[in-house]
């Protein structure tokens, strides 16, 4: 996307739904059985419901009976459910890291005139060291080439050829035009905005295993937030016009941006992050630095292992 044109995720990625409404499950008997971590985070059990429907027998969603057996032998008093977490088995684990954008396409420029699409490849190869490190071997970083919209139809269809288990989309965030201001870097006239700050998350409503792409959202924007990080407030408030989209987690910063073709169109669990602003002068400087990179790493490895963990806990080795 050319300079000017806001965000990143855009413009170019409109393909024009509608939302639909969705009925969440609440599974009480499953979460008690569940380790206190998964539990915490929410609408876990909503994972499994959704997954029966992508080829995992309803038998498995509904009786964990390795756990019974465990809690029943233990009685009454004294339960320690964290020690009878199960081990995920990460190496099986498909996770597709989607640098966005292309190198012919780059996304935002930065306030420093620094294209989005080089912030993206830098921040997706370390969360690739990262993962892969933590022993998610089938973490595939994908880096797609061609003009905006033809890219984001590859991008999918790789996705799904594979199938991923999780899509996770990279992005960087800027503003609308009418919010940047005029300024001169290194002698060349620049545009840069500090008015606003923070990263995103975002799902599509759209996504055919929506409650899932939530879970998995909701993981990922709590680590970001434990991480020490602030989401971006403003895609909640009028003034971003067109830009303005439902706020589901007001505590963590997740938003819904249901048209988005790499969200809406995959058949997996779909996210889409926006790490953080390089039009905000400041932001930029720290999105720029390996410590960032490698905080931001953390809380997406955490958001993983968790992830990882809950889908075991209930279905059973991938
Ligand atoms: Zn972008």
């Amino acid at each position: 996307m050319k300079r000017r044109e806001f965000i990143c995720i855009l413009g170019c990625i409109a393909a024009g739904c509608s939302s639909r409404r969705r009925t969440i499950i609440a599974a009480m008997a499953v979460l008690v059985l569940l380790p206190i971590e998964v539990s915490d985070a929410g609408r876990l059990s909503d994972i499994f419901k959704s997954s029966s429907k992508h080829g995992k027998s309803p038998k498995h969603v509904s009786s964990p009976k390795r756990h019974t057996v465990k809690l029943a032998a233990l009685g009454p008093v004294a339960l320690n459910l964290s020690a009878l977490k199960p081990t995920c088995d990460p190496a099986k684990l498909r996770i597709v890291l989607d640098v966005g954008h292309t190198a012919e396409s780059e996304g935002a420029i930065s306030a420093r005139n620094v294209a989005e699409f080089v912030f993206n490849r830098r921040l997706a190869q370390r969360i690739e060291e990262k993962l892969k490190a933590e022993g998610f071997a089938r973490t595939t970083l994908l880096v797609t080439e061609g003009r905006a919209r033809r890219s984001l139809l590859r991008r999918v269809a790789a996705a799904n050829d594979m199938p991923a288990s999780i899509f996770l989309s990279i992005h960087h965030d800027s503003v609308p035009n009418s919010f940047l201001e005029n300024w001169e870097f290194e002698g060349k006239k620049s545009h840069f905005s500090d008015r606003f700050s923070g990263y995103s998350v975002f799902v599509s409503r759209d996504n055919p295993d929506f409650q899932t792409s939530l879970s998995f959202a909701e993981l990922l924007a709590k680590e970001m937030k434990a991480q020490g990080l602030d989401y971006a407030r403003q895609y909640s408030q009028p003034i971003m016009g067109r830009y303005q989209h439902p706020l589901l987690n007001r505590e963590t910063g997740v938003y819904s941006y249901d048209e988005l073709v790499v969200l809406r169109k995959t058949r997996m669990a779909a996210v889409l992050l926006e790490a953080g602003s390089i039009i905000n002068r400041d932001e930029e400087l720290k999105m720029a630095s390996p410590e960032q990179r490698d905080i931001i790493s953390s809380g997406v490895a955490a958001a993983v292992k968790t992830f990882c963990d809950a889908r075991w806990a209930i279905l059973g080795p991938l």
